[in-house]
């Protein structure tokens, strides 16, 4: 599953198209949510995070942009990056749920080392599959500039 980001009146090429699967989407969005509190609507905020269509419009989708490019310039989105993937690295392994820690699987599906943690018993939370990083939200706010608006699929 992923998000489909369309430019509504694109002025470049880099404003046509931006894809996020939805594993990078929801951390990127989340930042962008936070701090466009003032640019963007609840509606819209909400809107993002479902791939329901909903339309940001030219003026708003630049002013995300221009306000993502300041936050990179001041080093803030780095910053968060940083903070961001130390939260991750310090949440526990969990243990695997298909062996219940075991390592091992004897099922309908798998008989022998458990293919959920590779025979570990262990592995990492779902919530560190969120990856966040500078360049993506570069490459956001370079399309959102040039979007002219944008659809969120
Ligand atoms: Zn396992």
């Amino acid at each position: 599953m992923g998000f489909d980001v369309m430019g509504h009146e694109p002025k470049t090429e880099k404003g046509e198209y931006f894809r996020n699967n939805v594993w990078w989407w929801r951390p990127l969005w989340g930042y962008v949510a936070k701090h466009c509190q003032d640019i963007l609507t609840e509606k819209q905020i909400k809107g993002g995070c479902f791939n329901d269509g909903i339309l940001i419009p030219g003026r708003k989708a630049r002013a995300i942009g221009l306000r993502l490019r300041f936050l990179i310039d001041q080093k803030e989105v780095k910053k968060f990056e940083n903070e961001y993937k130390k939260a991750l690295d310090a949440i526990p392994d969990e243990t695997c749920d298909l062996c219940y820690g075991t390592g091992r699987r004897d099922d309908e599906h798998v008989k022998g080392e458990c293919n959920g943690c590779e025979g570990k018993g262990k592995k990492r939370p779902w919530s560190c599959s969120y990856p966040f990083n500078e360049e993506n939200v570069r490459e956001f706010a370079d399309f959102a500039i040039e979007s002219g608006g944008f659809r969120i699929c």
